[in-house]
């Protein structure tokens, strides 16, 4: 059935065309007619979203210029093209798009050839919901495209790309801007440059028993350039006499020639530069060339991008000045500007921002709609608390736990993140929550990533309350709870646990796997968060006996910028423990070159001889040697030999049973080893007060993040302790780093360089951090962040199931995919 309020519609916006733009089609003018129309579109059942966009426009149309309103019309007419919903609306609507039309037809496999008069596009309309017949264009298989056959979909799919919807949003890595591209006879040695050239000749060169050389002779016609590769001879595979290359490095001088070495270089089809200055670099597989995606996207956007649509509110994008979602995706594969390409760039990360807020933003509503147990404290229980305590708590430490204490206070369940460098006494705090809890009647249990961390916990937890008078009358009792207890010592733990006689259960996830029941657990802390994933905190609400759910506090060490905080932890309120104890020493730290390493070896010995312990650590130099172990192995093997035969070597690393690890970091921890040779696996949390020494190999491969907490493992006891950062590195960019950590000892600090040097995907690691790749958006970008957090909020204010705007529903589902649950 034709939509008659639609057809009225379109056939007054095209009288108003032919009349001149003078509001003369619509009787007693357009804001009269609009109020008549909204009438009839609601009796058509005219999708709410559609009704209010269309609505906002003639509103507009009122107090438009002549231009304005030519714009308007094309936009609104843009709105009501779409496939049409009857052969009558084909007799009557002439102006369905082309793009409509042929997305209505599914493509035959061979669809025209490219240079074929494009059929005309529409996109830029502010179409809220795509219609669904259009939207069954996106998931069309690729084999659909011309050139691809089932050999490039394979390729494709290896890059998780299968369908039309897919290739639109397989978004470039990044651009080459020809316009900066430079001319070889204008560089100068110490420059950093990219060239295009064509390659003229290249030779492979051994030297002695172990070196070799691939050379290179580069010429773009204004002059030539030499490039080099030491002990790559894959290199030569990779060059083709006559093609052209982009390479980029710095420019030295030799003998009078300009060189590169070891330049980045890459392959250029001709044709990609002569279609326009900014060329779209996409991620590429075996057998896949830049300039086939380049080809397949174009075929794509034709006969996807109007089923796109926008699940971006058009409030929302009014407010914020935002383009449009296909006009958006269309700049990023074919920029035409700078301007425009930041633009599309810009709205993309909003989207992100916002669908990440949507997403912790309705979990943190939900979550308030649950009910937890209200656990009060009076301050003489906190008296009674820093009284029995070995130590005054600090003011930070009294701040955090007062915040704490109101929380426990409501029956709103508590979500809360501690944050506190390492040292800063997150365990006082969170003892004292949970004995709040347990002077309520209510049991607490304190989940570590890992068994000694569990076991670790528990022994402080333990000696921490020992002084400590429950509220309550009845003594405190812990429990601990691992995989590596007897059969009969859990199924003590586990009986006491459900009959009440236990108040606080330390343990790991193994807490809240099936078979551990709890009598009434009220509060559950967290440590270290970004291990725990949203269903493990899911499962633990679970554990609650009735209808209430514990409240939680999410104890981390990683110090995390505010602004990340906010969006990793959007559904989590933020205390931040910013003060350490009195009395401790900071960590000497200072940066060495590797040829300093036989002193630095020197100076360990010394320690170890004293009694001290010491770490070094070795990064992981490629992705597969996670499976090896790398160089932390080799090292392990000559060290033991060559350097300390004498002194007991321990070896940890990621190939590892989890057992395994356990063992060699207890033999660590019971002073069984002298030195533990490490990868970055060494835990974060693991506390052994004697280690004094922190060796860092190749340290600009670390993050500052990172650094920072290898630097932790050491002054933890009452010994002047030593970091040393071992580098060759004379790199701007990681040497600000290194020195960084060598002035200050501040984590947030640290954090804040780091996310500004490096950007969130490397602070965090993407498989920490919990979220979906960000393709666009960057988390030091307070500002946007700041504004979307505000959009999210008013959107969900008015609408809190987002069932108005279904679009938004399906995109924050495939942007959360995987990611754990939004819903
Ligand atoms: P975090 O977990 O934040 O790294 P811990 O809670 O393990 O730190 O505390 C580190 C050490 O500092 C522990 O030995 C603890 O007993 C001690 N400590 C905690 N708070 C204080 C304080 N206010 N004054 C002195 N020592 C403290
Ligand atoms: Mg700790």
């Amino acid at each position: 059935m034709v939509k008659k309020s639609l057809m009225r519609l379109h056939n007054l916006l095209n009288l108003e065309i032919q009349t001149g733009r003078r509001e003369n089609a619509f009787i007693g003018g357009v804001l009269a007619f609009r109020d008549r129309w909204l009438v009839d579109a609601r009796a058509d059942a005219v999708h709410p979203s559609l009704v209010q966009e269309i609505a906002g426009l003639l509103m507009l149309y009122a107090d438009a210029t002549t231009d304005e309103r030519e714009h308007l019309l094309r936009t609104l007419l843009g709105l009501l093209d779409g496939p049409p919903q009857s052969d009558l609306a084909l007799a009557n609507i002439d102006r369905i798009g082309a793009a409509a039309e042929l997305a209505r037809v599914a493509p035959p496999i061979d669809a025209p050839p490219l240079d074929a008069p494009a059929p005309q596009m529409r996109v830029g309309t502010a179409r809220a919901e795509p219609l669904p017949s259009l939207q069954a264009n996106l998931t069309q298989p690729l084999t659909v495209l011309k050139g691809v056959g089932a050999k490039k979909a394979e390729q494709y799919a290896r890059l998780g790309i299968k369908t039309i919807g897919d290739l639109i949003w397989h978004l470039p890595r990044r651009y080459d801007d020809f316009s900066r591209v430079r001319v070889i006879a204008d560089v100068e040695e110490g420059e950093r440059i990219s060239v295009v050239a064509n390659l003229g000749r290249f030779s492979e060169r051994k030297f002695g028993y172990k070196k070799q050389m691939v050379q290179a002779i580069f010429n773009d016609g204004s002059g030539t350039l030499r490039a080099s590769w030491w002990n790559q001879p894959w290199i030569k595979d990779r060059l083709e006499i006559g093609k052209t290359y982009r390479l980029s490095g710095t420019v030295g001088l030799y003998m009078g020639y300009k060189t590169l070495e070891k330049p980045i270089f890459e392959e250029i089809v001709p044709s990609d530069i002569k279609d326009g200055p900014i060329l779209p670099i996409y991620g590429l597989t075996d057998g896949l060339r830049n300039s086939d995606v380049s080809k397949h996207v174009e075929q794509a956007l034709t006969l996807g991008l109007a089923a796109i649509g926008d699940g971006l509110p058009q409030e929302v994008r009014q407010r914020y000045n935002l383009t449009n979602l296909p006009n958006a995706l269309r700049q990023l594969h074919r920029p035409q500007t700078p301007e425009q390409l930041h633009a599309a760039q810009q709205r993309i990360a909003f989207n992100e921002f916002f669908y990440i807020q949507l997403g912790v933003q309705r979990r943190r509503r939900e979550i308030q709609d649950l009910h937890a147990a209200e656990m009060i404290a009076g301050d003489e229980w906190l008296a009674a608390y820093q009284a029995g305590l070995p130590f005054i708590l600090t003011a930070a430490q009294q701040r955090v736990l007062a915040e704490i204490r109101r929380d426990l206070a409501l029956s709103v369940p508590m979500s809360r993140l501690m944050q506190g460098d390492v040292g800063s006494g997150k365990t006082a705090v969170a003892a004292g929550a949970m004995l709040i809890a347990a002077a309520n009647g209510y049991q607490s249990a304190l989940l570590a990533p890992t068994q000694i961390l569990a076991e670790q916990h528990f022994r402080g937890l333990s000696k921490l309350l020992e002084g400590v008078p429950l509220a309550a009358n009845s003594p405190l009792e812990i429990t601990l709870l691992t995989g590596r207890m007897s059969g009969r010592e859990r199924a003590e733990s586990l009986a006491a646990l459900s009959e009440g006689r236990m108040q606080i259960a330390v343990g790991t996830t193994a807490l809240i796997q099936e078979g551990v029941a709890f009598h009434n657990l009220g509060f559950v802390v967290v440590d270290e968060q970004h291990r725990f994933g949203v269903e493990q905190r899911a499962a633990l609400r679970d554990k609650s006996a009735d209808s209430t759910v514990p409240h939680l506090l999410v104890m981390s060490a990683t110090p995390i910028p505010r602004s990340l905080a906010m969006t990793i932890y959007g559904d989590l309120d933020v205390s931040v423990l910013d003060e350490m104890p009195p009395g401790r020493m900071p960590v000497k730290t200072k940066r060495f070159l590797p040829n300093e390493r036989e002193r630095l070896y020197a100076f360990l010995k010394r320690q170890v001889q004293k009694g001290r312990q010491g770490y070094i650590i070795y990064p992981l130099v490629e992705e597969s040697e996670l499976l090896e172990g790398g160089a932390a192995v080799d090292a392990h093997a000559r060290l033991s030999q060559e350097v300390f035969p004498d002194l007991r070597l321990g070896l940890l690393h990621g190939r590892l049973q989890g057992s395994e690890k356990d063992q060699v970091m207890r033999a660590f921890a019971g002073g069984e080893l002298d030195v533990l040779i490490s990868t970055s696996v060494v835990e974060v949390g693991v506390d052994v007060p004697n280690a004094t020494v922190m060796l860092i190999e190749d340290a600009e491969r670390f993050g500052l993040a990172q650094l920072h907490q290898f630097r932790g493992r050491v002054g933890r006891g009452e010994y002047e302790s030593y970091c040393a950062l071992i580098s060759q590195t004379q790199g701007s960019g990681s040497a600000e780093r290194l020195n960084a950590l060598v002035e200050t000892t501040d984590g947030f600090k640290l954090a804040e360089k780091d996310l500004e040097l490096r950007g969130p995907g490397d602070f965090l690691g993407t498989r920490q951090s919990g979220l979906p790749d960000l393709k666009m958006a960057s988390l030091s970008d307070t500002s946007t962040l700041a504004l979307v957090q505000q959009a999210a909020r008013e959107l969900l204010d008015e609408n809190p199931d987002l069932s108005d705007y279904p679009q938004l529903g399906t995109e924050l589902e495939r942007f959360w995919r995987g990611h754990g649950d939004v819903s």
